[in-house]
């Protein structure tokens, strides 16, 4: 499968599974120097290898491609040139993980799968979306973590792979929905910091193989 289905397949999921909706979110994915996006604007049904644009990650030029490409491609490339082990970029703005956004709460450790993103998923300060201000912000607050909220925005999950990436982007919604729901039962229990260092142990070695 080239590189381009790979990355419809996995914008396809996210519309499928809910996590995004309408012509929300995007995904990416980076080859050597070069970042394959998907397009702005396009309904994920629709969309086909041949609307994938190719970035060049130097130059931040779009190389190939005919379609507008995502409005956040700043983002998408700020976190690339900037965490060289960051191969893929799931962005959505599913629905319990952006109520924390918009509330400017972390998604607290509720639930052991945190661990495969961090400690918990720290929300980035308000940016106008597609603003280089939003990027450098995402990068930051995004430090050694593999998710990050983005106030009054959503969510940006990433990975070595776009499979780890998809899967972290569910695992931050799952685990938003847990904390959400035990918010509502007015009883939430984080995992103590030495559970926590447990399961982190845990994850270091865990793939979606
Ligand atoms: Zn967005």
């Amino acid at each position: 499968m080239s590189i381009q289905n790979e990355l419809v397949k996995i914008a396809k999921q996210c519309y499928d599974t809910g996590l995004t909706v309408g012509t929300s979110g995007n995904v990416s994915v980076k080859e050597g120097n070069m970042m394959y996006i998907t397009p702005s604007a396009l309904p994920y049904n629709e969309m086909t290898e041949e609307d994938v644009l190719e970035v060049d990650l130097t130059t931040g030029e779009v190389v190939k491609g005919y379609r507008k490409p995502s409005s956040e491609t700043p983002m998408h490339t700020s976190i690339y040139l900037q965490k060289e082990n960051i191969k893929a970029i799931v962005h959505t703005h599913s629905t319990y993980a952006t109520i924390f956004a918009c509330a400017h709460k972390a998604i607290p450790p509720v639930h052991y799968t945190i661990a495969d993103i961090g400690r918990e998923v720290a929300v980035a300060p308000y940016a106008r979306y597609g603003s280089e201000q939003l990027a450098k912000y995402a990068v930051e607050t995004l430090g050694d973590a593999n998710g990050v909220l983005l106030a009054n925005h959503g969510v940006v999950a990433v990975g070595s792979t776009l499979a780890d990436a998809y899967r972290r982007a569910e695992t931050i919604e799952e685990v938003a929905l847990l904390a959400y729901g035990s918010n509502t039962l007015q009883s939430v229990n984080p995992l103590t910091d030495e559970e926590l260092d447990e399961a982190l142990e845990g994850f270091k070695t865990y793939t979606s193989n």
